[in-house]
């Protein structure tokens, strides 16, 4: 599938960028502004403080998209040069805009110093580029067509930035991008590793075809996203089929996450939960309070690490301690079942494993988690190997539980 150049080229500049100094939160921050504008953004370049670096990142840029942005390089000192490389690209004289001069020492007027020299710097603009004004600091943004392609430069300070966007720049952008992205469809999935989903939708699609694939493994399962790349794929009926396809294991269409979707259904049917952690130690009940109004639903929880506590705390008998250990099926169905008559609430969630390194058992190697869910009907129960290191496998064990709850709850995710 081959894009039209519809979207955003964007042009991130400064050393301090590519040598760990900073860390580049602009560009993540533009790609989110001009997706949510259904805008697409077709490049990223990351270039140093170098003219010749910069004028052809914007050459390329505006070659290939419908807009650059270019963030970074407009201070006052010697080494921000992004004027100078959108000089170089567009062969225009840089000239000294007096009026952007006037207004520059009227600035530093206003608070009661006068300007350094340096900043002289930042009155100049390339002979047909007009300026942006900047609300929040010094640096003047500028507006150049570069062979009918608007190249907007900002300053790099990320609240700079944020307000000339606002302002401004995506005034500029919004009208010649907005609406150009493909349209998308997102099944969010869980207990599927990614290979196993790109099978499973190559058998229900069939390869090729109008609709393109993206995975995208997260925190608790696997994303895939459907683009329409053109206007005949049907995107509602690819939905559709995949969604009967894959329907035990698809908790959301859209954006919203395992933990909110678990949360929203007992808000809806006006049910409580309560969980009992062992290996997570609070991962889950954390998880599940991201959730706004999730205290209607979300009472409370144990974090039955030590033995001692899930005896004390739950009422797990002991012996069945004794006979099958801490890390088994009959551990977490107790710990469902305890955590539920004494939090009375409708739900009881439990999770014992083996996050690892140590701990590991010729029967019961790192990884191996129960989880168990007590509710209004009979106790469930579910083993999992996670092969993943410690963190990997204390969050594998909150999405094992939060998707047990899930399919217990039967909730049945639509197309919008
Ligand atoms: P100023 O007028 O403040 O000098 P400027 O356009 O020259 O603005 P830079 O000098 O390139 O901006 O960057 C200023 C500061 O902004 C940097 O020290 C850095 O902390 C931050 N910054 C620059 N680029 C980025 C980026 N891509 N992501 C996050 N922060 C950035
Ligand atoms: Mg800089």
């Amino acid at each position: 599938l081959t894009r039209a150049p519809r979207g955003v080229a964007l042009v991130m500049v400064g050393d301090e960028l590519l040598d760990g100094r900073v860390r580049d939160t602009n560009s993540a921050w533009l790609i989110e502004r001009i997706t949510v504008l259904r805008g697409c953004v077709d490049s990223l370049r990351v270039v140093p403080d170098d003219v010749a670096g910069i004028a052809a990142a914007i050459l390329h840029g505006s070659a290939e998209s419908a807009a650059v942005v270019v963030a970074g390089g407009l201070g006052p000192t010697s080494d921000d040069l992004s004027r100078e490389g959108l000089a170089r690209a567009a062969q225009e004289e840089l000239v000294l805009d007096l009026e952007l001069l006037a207004a520059l020492h009227e600035r530093w007027r206003r608070r009661g110093r006068t300007m350094p020299e340096s900043n002289r710097r930042q009155a100049y603009r390339t002979v047909s580029g007009k300026p942006i004004p900047n609300p929040r600091g010094t640096a003047p943004g500028l507006l150049h067509l570069l062979d009918g392609v608007p190249v907007v430069l900002l300053p790099g300070v990320p609240a700079e930035l944020h307000a000339m966007w606002e302002a401004t720049a995506e005034g500029i952008v919004a009208p010649l991008v907005a609406g150009n992205a493909p349209r998308r469809l997102r099944l969010r999935t869980a207990r599927l590793p990614e290979s196993a989903l790109a099978d499973a939708v190559d058998a229900a699609l069939g390869q090729g075809g109008a609709i393109e694939r993206g995975y995208l493994v997260n925190e608790f399962g696997v994303d895939l996203l459907l683009l329409a790349g053109d206007e005949q794929a049907d995107l509602d009926a690819a939905g559709a089929t995949l969604l009967a396809r894959l329907a035990p294991h698809v908790y959301a269409v859209g954006d919203a996450g395992l933990e909110r979707v678990v949360v929203e259904e007992l808000l809806r049917r006006r049910q409580t939960l309560s969980v009992a952690e062992s290996c997570t130690a609070g991962l889950l009940g954390g998880c599940l309070t991201r959730v706004p109004g999730s205290s209607a639903a979300f009472r409370g929880g144990v974090i039955a690490y030590h033995d001692a506590v899930k005896v004390e705390a739950l009422g797990v008998p002991e012996d069945l301690l004794r006979s099958f250990g801490a890390v088994s099926e009959e551990a977490a169905r107790a710990m469902a079942t305890g955590v539920r008559d004494r939090l009375r609430t409708d739900w009881g969630l439990a999770v014992t494993g083996i996050a690892g390194p140590a701990g590991a058992t010729a029967e019961k190697p790192v990884g191996m988690t129960w989880v168990a869910l007590a509710g209004p009907g009979a106790t469930q129960a579910e083993r999992s190997a996670f092969p993943g290191d410690r963190t990997q496998n204390r969050t594998w064990s909150v999405a094992a539980a939060l998707d047990l709850l899930r399919r217990a709850l039967a909730i049945q995710p639509r197309l919008p």
